[in-house]
């Protein structure tokens, strides 16, 4: 699909700079537009300079509006800690800077993918998690900023869909990790590498008995440009369904970094889901997508890139 001209929001992000690579590498055009909140122009300062990108500095809560074929909507901070700083701006993140992304799209034609989330599914009654599972969300919480935004983002799509007829696509992204997560990003896995290279305990919230399904980064890549390369609108599971308790990744790290660290356990944030796993059929029988990174594999790359970037 070579020219096609790309916008990715988000794109100096953890998984958006790992899609502006893709699409690059692909030789497609690309714009990568961020306000810079968790996102480093350090992530995609390799391109620099090409004749094919661009980086604009931009909060997606305002217009804009750009010239593009293709969309790829991932603006929105997606650590607990960072959308938790000022929820109010992340439940606006979500509604207007969707809203304001489906009428550039309507307006230009573009096809739009969102990144939505398994948080639509809160604190799950069904494991492991099917699309057509609704969701169990605390509409108050802490966590409800995000949660929240993130379903009312799909609404928007699925309206926009019908009413306007925008060429939608909707992944609903599973716990990620990989190379280009922020040290200080606040999530299980960078946190726990983090910790272990400085020699510090690992920090287990609650017992450690949740569970989390984790994806590396480039397999998830792979699942959402299929997705926006096919014809299936989603919503669709992209996520890996190897379940781990949050105890047996502390373990798995601590073996692999420095076994004589010790745990220290902390209490459980508020509406911490208690379990956490994607049924991926339907990404398997649509997209012939299936993850192909285990998790020990992508920890090690990803310890390899935490152990450069803490010396530097
Ligand atoms: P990230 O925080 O690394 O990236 C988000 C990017 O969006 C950052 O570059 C940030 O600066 C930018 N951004 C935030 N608010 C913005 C705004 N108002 N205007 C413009 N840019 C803004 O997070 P990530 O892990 O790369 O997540 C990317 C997308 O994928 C998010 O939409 C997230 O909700 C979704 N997602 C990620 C995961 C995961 O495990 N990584 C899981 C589920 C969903
Ligand atoms: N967690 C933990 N220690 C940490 C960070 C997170 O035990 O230092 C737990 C957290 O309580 C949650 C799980 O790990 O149960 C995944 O947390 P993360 O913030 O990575 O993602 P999310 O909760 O959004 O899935």
């Amino acid at each position: 699909m070579a020219g096609l001209r790309n916008l990715v929001t988000g794109g100096a992000g953890f998984v958006g700079s790992h899609l502006v690579d893709r699409l690059m590498e692909a030789g497609e055009e690309v714009i990568c537009l961020d306000n810079y909140f968790t996102g480093r122009k350090a992530n995609v300062s390799r391109w620099h300079g090409h004749p094919c990108f661009e980086l604009i500095r931009h909060d997606v809560t305002e217009p804009i509006r750009l010239e593009v074929d293709r969309i790829w909507h991932l603006a929105c901070p997606a650590s607990p800690v960072h959308y938790q700083h000022n929820p109010i701006k992340t439940a606006k993140t979500s509604f207007l800077g969707t809203y304001n992304m489906l009428g550039m799209a309507r307006r230009v034609g573009a096809r739009l993918l969102l990144a939505s989330t398994s948080e639509v599914y809160g604190d799950p009654e069904v494991h492991p998690q099917p699309e057509s599972y609704r969701g169990s969300v605390n509409t108050i919480g802490v966590r409800s900023c995000y949660d929240e935004g993130k379903r009312i983002a799909e609404t928007l799509c699925f309206d926009y869909n019908r009413m306007h007829g925008v060429d939608i696509r909707v992944v609903r992204i599973f716990n990620t990790y990989g190379p280009r997560m922020l040290p200080d990003d606040g999530r299980v896995v960078s946190n726990f590498i983090v910790q272990a290279l400085r020699g510090e305990p690992l920090t287990l919230y609650g017992d450690g008995s949740q569970t989390r399904s984790f994806c590396y980064v480039d397999d998830l890549v792979s699942g959402i440009i299929k997705l926006m390369n096919g014809g299936h609108v989603g919503p669709l599971n992209i996520g890996n369904p190897c379940e781990f308790t949050i105890y047996q990744l502390a373990e798995l790290i601590r073996r692999k970094i420095n076994p004589s660290l010790e745990f220290v356990f902390k209490p459980l944030p508020s509406d911490d889901p208690l379990q956490r796993q994607p049924v991926i059929d339907a990404a398997r029988s649509l997209l012939q997508w299936e993850p192909q990174i285990p998790l020990d594999q992508g920890l090690d790359a990803t310890i390899k890139y935490f152990r450069e970037v803490m010396i530097r």
